[in-house]
């Protein structure tokens, strides 16, 4: 089962480890994902999630996105408290050849650039932070964002596996924030620990769960929580209707004119709604 566990370790680091193999195997076959674009959605749609461990409301959410000029790129994602998350990218069939490493080569399908983070909370302002792109690895963007943009020094690590296919065998990864106060040598430690920790997606590929992999790195950890993960849109036809509606009359007169049924595409989700010429009529009244 798809889920992140989140927990203290030492009274310094609050940590977070998430699970979502299933869940970026429906982001793979709802955009017909290629093998380094699920690697890479599926990276930032862990990481959003990883984000979200720390929403108390369900009015929060968080949206990543990475515009860089890699052929892939924009990724964008969006998680909520709860944790379901969504996400997409804006060439998903593009497949690039292996790095020298032999991996999936997110970093140059994403490309360099910047990402942006929003926040959204029920009765503020959206919060909005960007940072230029580090590595496109994502993982190591998203520490980068957390200590320049929201000052928590942090480690992130992200990995998703998909075997010749490009079936998604295993997607996991950790986050690591350190408290206030920590000092400089427990940093050191914990780094070399990280170091140590080698590949995560291979880890989670035989066997390892969120709580092995903290009970791994943090021997006297304690658990605080543990919430489900889901891809789950929350998109509907009333909703896309609402966004037709708000093209104007003129535009609604057109579309009437062609004589031909409107499909209006999901880009988070990949749904397809169909309106026909009938309920585009009945929309025009509205408008
Ligand atoms: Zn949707």
């Amino acid at each position: 089962m798809d889920h992140l566990v989140t927990g203290i370790a030492d009274a310094k680091f609050r940590i977070v480890a998430i699970t979502g193999k299933d869940t970026v195997e429906v982001a793979r076959q709802r955009h017909n994902l290629s093998h380094t674009a699920t690697a890479a959605v599926g990276r930032v749609l862990l990481g959003a999630g990883l984000l979200a461990s720390s929403f108390k409301s369900k009015q929060e959410r968080i949206l990543l996105q990475f515009r860089g000029d890699g052929p892939i790129s924009p990724i964008l994602a969006v998680a909520d408290r709860n944790v379901s998350v969504k996400g997409y990218c804006e060439y998903p069939h593009v497949e690039l050849d292996l790095s020298s490493q032999g991996k999936l080569d997110v970093g140059k399908a994403v490309g360099k650039g910047m990402l942006y983070v929003v926040r959204e909370r029920d009765n503020y302002e959206p919060y909005t932070g960007s940072v230029p792109i580090q590595t496109g690895e994502i993982g190591d963007d998203l520490a980068y964002y957390l200590q320049i943009s929201e000052q928590v020094p942090s480690a992130v690590g992200l990995g998703v596996l998909v075997d010749g296919s490009g079936f998604v065998r295993s997607a996991a990864g950790i986050l690591v924030q350190v408290f206030p106060g920590v000092s400089e040598e427990d940093i050191v430690k914990l780094e070399e620990k990280l170091m140590n920790l080698g590949s995560i997606s291979h880890r989670f590929d035989t066997g390892e769960t969120p709580e092995s992999l903290l009970n791994d790195l943090f021997p006297h950890w304690n658990k605080l929580e543990e919430r489900p993960l889901t891809f789950d849109c929350d998109c509907s036809k009333d909703r896309f209707s609402r966004g037709l509606i708000s093209l104007g009359k003129d535009e609604l007169t057109d579309l009437i004119k062609k004589h031909e049924p409107v499909e209006t595409v999901c880009r988070f989700c990949n749904e397809k709604y169909l309106f026909s010429i009938k309920e585009i009529e009945e929309l025009l009244k509205k408008a």
